[in-house]
């Protein structure tokens, strides 16, 4: 890997504009990923812009140089011209177009710029000129940390982009708890605290600033909507649109309701259901024998980890359920 990425950084240094894109409905690791990246070049003194096609949760936006990105949501025509002028386009934490939503993918397949891939997601599409696909990383903020290292350039490193690798490998790995943790996990983040990064800063923003409203919606969930499925190790949360409306419902505050339905003992595979957009918006997640990107792919439209995946149905929410528990038996037990 050190040779593709050498070569990267080449490509950033000979490059006139540079444009960072990553998937739609920003989380941790896409952000940080993607900032972390921003300020590595900007210290390779070129020119680099963020395009993301929806704006980040707040929980995410008080990162510096969040306010920096560009939303395709909010702002098309400054993410079109970007693209359009953009001689080196890096797409991050996703590895097929459609991931950053129809329009825009339209214009990211139409930019002559050179494309690099970096990612950790399984099945990578063939758009990009480069690849960096490493399904065994547990985030792609790692990855950049990676790119910088092997490219010798650790000197670089400070506060500014390390704080965005923290906080991308933490939400990762659900705080360096899952499996694809490593030593080397570990090792780079030593580095990340010895270049200044303030841990426990970054917790305490993005887990401890919860809002009475979101904790009461999750509650809610957690005691009305918890659905286990008979004589099967898998449990199911649904919410529906006005259920999200009675508890004032803010982007970001139903992250992680997933993790909590397979935290209970017994449970090995779990589902969240949301209605949002006008489509349903699952979320899946596993351990052990069960992996739910196949479910996720061959079903809802969707895709990711083995133990982590999501998808979509544009079925009603009740539908989209009853399909889901149909499919249950083939694939859980
Ligand atoms: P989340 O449940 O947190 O939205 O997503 C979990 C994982 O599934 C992430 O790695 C994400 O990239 C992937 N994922 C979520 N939604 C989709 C989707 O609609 N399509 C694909 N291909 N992957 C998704
Ligand atoms: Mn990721």
């Amino acid at each position: 890997m050190t040779d593709i990425f050498k070569q990267i950084v080449s490509e950033i240094r000979e490059a006139k504009h540079i444009v960072i894109t990553s998937h739609k409905g920003p989380d941790g690791d896409s952000i940080g990923c993607s900032l972390g990246l921003y300020y590595f070049i900007k210290k390779l003194n070129r020119k680099v812009s963020v395009c993301h096609p929806d704006m980040a949760p707040e929980f995410l936006q008080w990162l510096h140089g969040s306010e920096e990105i560009f939303s395709f949501e909010n702002d098309p025509q400054n993410v079109q011209h970007l693209l359009s002028e953009a001689d080196l386009i890096f797409c991050l934490d996703y590895n097929s177009p459609e991931r950053v939503g129809k329009e825009m993918s339209e214009l990211l397949l139409a930019a002559k710029g050179k494309k690099v891939m970096i990612d950790h997601h399984p099945y990578p599409a063939d758009f990009c000129q480069i690849v960096v696909s490493d399904t065994a990383c547990c985030s792609t903020s790692q990855l950049i940390f990676e790119l910088i290292d092997q490219s010798v350039n650790v000197d670089k490193l400070d506060e500014n982009i390390g704080t965005p690798l923290y906080l991308g490998i933490m939400t990762d790995t659900g705080s360096f708890r899952f499996p694809s943790v490593t030593s080397r996990t570990h090792e780079v983040i030593s580095t990340l605290l010895k270049a200044g990064v303030k841990h426990s800063d970054v917790h305490e923003k993005v887990y401890d600033s919860n809002t009475l409203d979101r904790l009461q919606l999750r509650g809610f969930a957690v005691a009305e909507k918890f659905e286990k499925i008979p004589g099967l190790p898998v449990a199911l949360i649904s919410l529906t649109k006005e259920e999200l409306e009675r508890f004032h419902y803010k982007k970001g505050d139903t992250e992680g309701l997933v993790n909590v339905a397979l935290s209970v003992d017994g449970i090995k595979a779990a589902a969240f259901f949301v209605e949002r957009d006008g489509e349903v918006k699952i979320s899946f997640r596993s351990k052990g024998e069960y992996f739910v990107n196949e479910l996720a792919m061959q079903h809802f439209s969707g895709g990711g980890h083995k133990y982590a995946a999501g998808g979509m149905s544009l079925d009603s929410l009740s539908d989209t359920i009853i399909r889901f528990k149909k499919l249950v038996p083939e694939f859980f037990s």
